[in-house]
């Protein structure tokens, strides 16, 4: 039986990158696969986050994604800390995974900036919440952006160690799922960054939320080159905004990159960008009026995220037990 684990961060912002790379995977996924989408809010606390902010933003993720077209009749939606196994889990992983280990990860070394020293401990030992997260379910498969491949890596390291360790096979070696052509959208100020829910730079994103007016001003300043645009896809080599605005493009109209590319050929920026506009006003505006629509009803999205939180509570539990036996810890 295949499992599948996936996690959005409650960092507000909620992005096209988000969409167009996890989400509307997701949303595919469904149909073949059983599913646990989980709002990992304690992955959130990584870095610092409002307090005031935090619930909201967790409603939001389960907005994006139930607007999106995730059926919580047949997936699991939840928020991560309403089911401590988790954290728990994660302690136990803490001590499964080497200092080395996560001493090699990327996306620590980008998050923690310069000042390392000031950066926290959870930062750190993010790795090994988020296999956690998946083993506590014994998932086998986890969609995951190329952001994310390093960290699922040492997930399959902390499974097949601690296999090792206490001489059990009790957690399956998970295999990532990297999905459809838009598997890293770019910042739309930078095309060698990411977009990210956490970039200080409202003009980097496009959020679900954001109105025709905010999309059609984000894509008009959008950094570009000052040359036409290629004929070919071989042309976007070294024009990395160039290849990140087609790219998203595609993805929106379900095309391949060099389809796009033959589109626009030779054109402008301000012919294409103009299409670009029209595309993501369309799926955008229609994926934000209904997270609108249900972010006006908090008590609804709450008794959605409880129902899931529930259930997945009874998968984790004989896994929890499984992991303790295995260690000999006593239990009551
Ligand atoms: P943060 O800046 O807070 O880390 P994020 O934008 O990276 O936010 P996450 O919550 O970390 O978002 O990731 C949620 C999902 O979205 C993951 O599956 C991740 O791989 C995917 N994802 C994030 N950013 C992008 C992007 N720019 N392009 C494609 N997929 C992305
Ligand atoms: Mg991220």
């Amino acid at each position: 039986r295949k499992l599948i684990f996936s996690g959005m961060q409650p960092t507000g912002n909620v992005h096209l990158g988000n969409y167009l790379g996890a989400i509307r995977n997701w949303v595919k996924l469904q149909k073949d696969y059983d599913c646990i989408f989980c709002v990992v809010d304690l992955h959130a606390l990584t870095m610092w986050q409002e307090p005031a902010m935090m619930a909201a933003q967790t409603r939001e993720v389960a907005a994006a994604l139930i607007a999106s077209g995730i059926d919580t009749d047949h997936c699991l939606l939840f928020n991560q800390s309403m089911n401590p196994d988790h954290a728990q889990l994660a302690w136990i992983f803490n001590c499964v995974a080497r200092v080395g280990w996560m001493n090699r990860m990327t996306q620590f070394k980008e998050k923690a900036g310069k000042d390392r020293e000031r950066a926290s401990l959870g930062l750190y030992a993010y790795p090994a919440l988020m296999a956690a997260d998946i083993l506590a379910y014994k998932a086998t498969h986890v969609p995951v952006g190329e952001d994310q491949k390093q960290h699922l890596e040492l997930t399959r390291d902390i499974a097949i160690k601690f296999n090792h360790d206490f001489e059990t096979e009790l957690f399956p070696i998970c295999e990532p799922l990297i999905l459809g052509p838009a598997a890293r959208v770019m910042s739309l100020r930078d095309g060698t960054r990411k977009m990210s829910k956490s970039d200080p730079s409202e003009q980097a994103r496009i959020t679900l939320t954001d109105g025709p007016d905010e999309i059609a001003q984000k894509i008009r300043r959008a950094k570009t080159d000052p040359e036409p645009l290629p004929e070919t896809a071989e042309g976007l080599d070294g024009r990395p905004e160039a290849a990140n605005l087609l790219g998203i493009y595609a993805a929106l109209t379900d095309k391949d990159l060099a389809a796009a590319v033959t589109e626009f050929a030779g054109q402008p920026f301000s012919a294409f960008k103009a299409a670009l506009t029209e595309v993501a006003v369309a799926e955008v505006g229609r994926i934000g009026t209904e997270m609108k629509r249900l972010m006006a009803d908090p008590g609804a999205v709450d008794a959605i995220l409880h129902r899931g939180a529930e259930k997945a509570r009874a998968m984790s539990a004989p896994v929890m037990a499984e992991v303790y036996a295995a260690m000999g810890l006593l239990r009551p």
